[in-house]
């Protein structure tokens, strides 16, 4: 009995739009914030620059600002960044955003709910068992391994449990690429 995947499918996590911020509002208490657009301030003080990504309370629009930069020399700065900030790059938003130290610097966690879907061949599963799955990240999303193939599949999650050999524990959310296997369902 050979147990050698025929089939090999690529499925791609990637964001829609940029995720919010679970972090607390010092006026109204909400704990939902947005980058909206997503806008940068520079503050330069001699040869020493602030840089802040602004936030926004979802429920007030009380405006807030994480820190990215604090008082660091101007001539550390890749001037392509520098500009970047200067010109509210997206890409630059998203990466800083998506960044976890400036989440940890910061106090907050993403919430993802809603900004991230899941790509997928589509191919026909009945031809050639076992199937193999190789998961790619192309950004950070947490998911959990077990709902992602059930949702991928269209499976329930106890046949997940049942038809599913994976490297890495199905409960736990991860983010970073993983492959499973898929036995036919006989
Ligand atoms: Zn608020």
């Amino acid at each position: 009995m050979s147990s050698q995947p025929h089939t090999v499918l690529p499925w791609v996590v990637r964001r829609t739009r940029l995720p919010l911020l679970s972090l607390r509002c010092v006026d109204c208490r909400s704990e939902s914030a947005t980058t909206g657009e997503g806008r940068f301030r520079v503050n330069a003080n001699g040869k020493l620059l602030d840089v802040w990504l602004l936030v926004r309370c979802v429920s007030c629009d009380r405006t807030g600002k994480l820190t990215v930069h604090e008082r660091a020399p101007v001539g550390s700065f890749d001037p392509a960044e520098l500009d970047g900030y200067h010109a509210n790059d997206p890409e630059l938003v998203a990466s800083r955003l998506l960044d976890p130290l400036l989440a940890r610097r910061n106090r907050f966690t993403l919430d993802w709910t809603g900004a991230w879907r899941l790509d997928t061949p589509s191919a026909r599963l009945e031809e050639a068992w076992p199937v193999r799955v190789e998961v790619v990240f192309e950004d950070p999303v947490p998911v959990r391994p077990e709902r992602l193939i059930a949702q991928g599949l269209g499976l329930s999650r106890a046949e997940v449990l049942r038809r599913i050999k994976c490297d890495i524990p199905l409960r736990r959310p991860t983010s970073t690429g993983f492959a499973f296997t898929v036995m036919t369902g006989d």
